[in-house]
């Protein structure tokens, strides 16, 4: 297709404004799908996405549209991942689009996500479409929502399209603002090929197939590629576009989008944000901007309940790895948990999602350590570490300064709340920035603070103050110094590795104290007496005491029939595989996973 008929753009929305339900929508107007065919929010294919209600993976599929003039168009719909720990898969996704459409729930407003959303296409120059959609619905206040367009996002209230994705209300008009608004790519067909990654996935065939939106030049089934960021070389074993099945093709040429299929094993050979090119030209021309590496940002021991699962566990985490570069891990052992990984996520939806398939698709019983985020510790001699483990912390004595990250933050909420959010926002440490009024009764907060306290249940907290009705985004925001200290809990007398975190020196006692008492109530009785104590170094500032226990219980066993005292030495060793041992005390696994669990 001729670039100028080509379009490329994607949805972009705060979560459930109903940018999957859009999306449907045009493929069904487009006839790329009948609505036969149509299963609800084709898009979101994997099951968890569905049930969750987010989109974790970017697609892209293509379309084709008879305008009201009479030509046809190729549409290039690339969806976004619609949550905040991705905000650098979506950075990618609008790099290969001209335009947007930006939905907003005309019962809801613009949110949190919307301006984040916003933002990043405004970076990434696209053209925006506003959409208000739900009109449908008795409670929509399109005009309110054009206003807030006018005043908050500096687009003409004019612009905006009034839809019902739902009923599908508004989606010629729609079709007909993506040809005339959009621009057309505008790439250079003669130039060697330079394409932009924006997504990629594991084919156990096919190996990765690469998402790709061809800046420069084309690139034929067959053609060497080399990618710019990794330096590995691979041919290219089949090309194609979705629709929203893999359609192949011989040849994608400039402007268009569509898939590469590689051939390499592994996401880490082709990561998001690299360019394609052919290997005679490495070196010589210029990588399409933007690309680095994902950093996972929260850390957490993932330990299989059932220890003989530590293989399968091992397997499941290279395996979703194969499709997720931004999942780490590395092997870890705890004294008190046995084998496991240290697991590195760009936050902490990540890892409930990571932890969720695991469980999901791999029929694992996952425990996980308390997530914590990475910290910069300079020692006394100059040495400065990079600490993603509290069991790795240097002793206090050897501690110069620890730096930790921070984020901004910003919440929308109905004013109504203010009170609540500034009383949370500041008990985690967090600080002022500003506060503007988006309309009469919603303002737009703006703070700063450190992501620890963002992944300790800030979110829950935060609906529930405001009953669901702020929403949040953050960014990374930078290192600061902090007065930090390691907790180590010991019951008698042997420190539980998993259970050390890092917390602010003035919560220290308040964690201790909940971690001990908690702890107090779930170790049953030893036939000694175990203190369980909470400690910062060599000092301890809580401890509780678990009495031993008087009577020898196997007592009741002597004598009775045989049977019955074979069931209860069966029983007694089911038992024991889920004890763990500190020391000299078995802990059932289910304390763990209380404590684990506990806020
Ligand atoms: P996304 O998170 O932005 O992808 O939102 P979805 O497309 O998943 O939509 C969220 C919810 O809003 C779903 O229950 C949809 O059925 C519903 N929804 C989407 N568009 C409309 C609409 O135009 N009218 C009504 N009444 N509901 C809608
Ligand atoms: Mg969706």
């Amino acid at each position: 297709t001729d670039q100028a008929h080509i379009r490329n753009f994607c949805i972009i929305a705060h979560i459930d404004h109903g940018k999957s339900t859009l999306a449907d929508r045009l493929l069904e107007y487009t006839g790329t799908i009948s609505s036969r065919e149509m299963t609800e929010q084709v898009l979101d294919q994997m099951e968890l996405e569905r049930e969750r209600g987010i989109t974790i993976k970017a697609q892209a599929v293509r379309m084709l549209y008879t305008a009201r003039n009479g030509e046809q168009y190729e549409l290039n719909l690339i969806d976004t991942p619609g949550h905040v720990d991705f905000t650098y898969e979506v950075s990618r996704s609008l790099a290969a689009c001209e335009g947007a459409l930006l939905v907003i729930d005309a019962t809801q407003g613009i949110e949190a996500q919307t301006l984040a959303n916003l933002y990043l296409a405004l970076e990434a120059d696209l053209t925006i479409i506003p959409v208000i959609n739900k009109i449908d619905l008795p409670s929509a206040d399109p005009e309110r929502v054009r206003q807030e367009v006018e005043d908050v996002i500096g687009l003409p209230a004019s612009e905006c399209l009034l839809a019902s994705a739902k009923e599908g209300i508004g989606v010629s008009e729609i079709l007909e603002a993506i040809v005339e608004r959009i621009p057309p790519p505008h790439g250079n067909l003669g130039r060697p090929l330079r394409a932009l990654v924006f997504d990629s996935h594991y084919d156990s065939y096919k190996g990765v197939i690469a998402y790709v939106r061809i800046v420069d030049g084309s690139v034929r089934v067959g053609d060497r590629i080399a990618m710019m960021a990794t330096g590995s070389v691979t041919e290219v074993i089949e090309a194609g576009y979705f629709q929203p099945r893999m359609v192949s093709t011989q040849i994608l040429s400039a402007g268009e989008v569509g898939y590469l299929a590689t051939g390499f094993k592994n996401v880490k050979d082709c990561r998001v944000g690299d360019t394609a090119t052919v290997p005679e030209v490495l070196g010589q021309i210029e990588p399409l901007p933007g690309y680095k590496p994902a950093k996972p940002m929260v850390f957490a021991g993932f330990y299989p309940v059932d220890s003989d699962d530590y293989p399968l566990l091992r397997e499941a985490l290279e395996r979703l790895q194969l499709n997720d570069a931004s999942l780490s891990f590395e092997p870890e052992t705890s004294a008190a948990l046995g084998f496991g990984f240290r697991c590195g996520f760009l936050g902490l939806l990540h890892m409930e999602i990571i932890q969720e398939r695991l469980e999901r698709e791999y029929g694992l019983r996952i425990l996980a350590t308390a997530p914590n985020v990475e910290y910069y510790v300079t020692k006394r001699n100059g040495e400065v570490v990079k600490v993603d483990n509290p069991s790795a912390f240097p002793p206090p004595g050897e501690i110069e300064k620890i730096e930790e990250p921070w984020v901004e933050l910003s919440i929308f909420s109905p004013a109504r709340y203010i009170g609540p959010i500034m009383e949370l926002v500041t008990a985690r440490r967090g600080v002022f920035k500003e506060m503007k009024y988006i309309e009469a009764d919603r303002v737009l907060l703006t703070y700063r603070m450190p992501l620890a306290e963002l992944i300790v249940d800030f979110h829950d907290q935060l609906k529930s103050r405001t009953q669901g009705y702020a929403s949040l985004d953050y960014s990374f925001a930078g290192y600061r110094e902090a007065d930090l200290v390691k907790l180590d809990i010991l019951v008698n007398g042997q420190p539980v590795d998993a259970l050390s975190i890092i917390v602010h020196r003035s919560e220290a006692y308040r964690r201790g104290r909940a971690l001990v008492e908690k702890l107090h109530k779930l170790i049953p009785r030893q036939l000694f007496e175990v203190p369980i104590q909470a400690a910062i170094g060599s000092r301890v500032i809580a401890r509780e005491t678990i009495k031993a226990l008087r009577k020898d219980v196997l007592a009741k066993c002597y004598g009775g029939d045989v049977t019955r005292k074979k069931k209860l030495l069966e029983k007694q060793k089911e038992g024991k595989k889920r004890m763990k041992m500190v020391g000299s005390v078995e802990i059932p696994q289910e304390a763990f996973m209380a404590v684990l669990s506990l806020k």
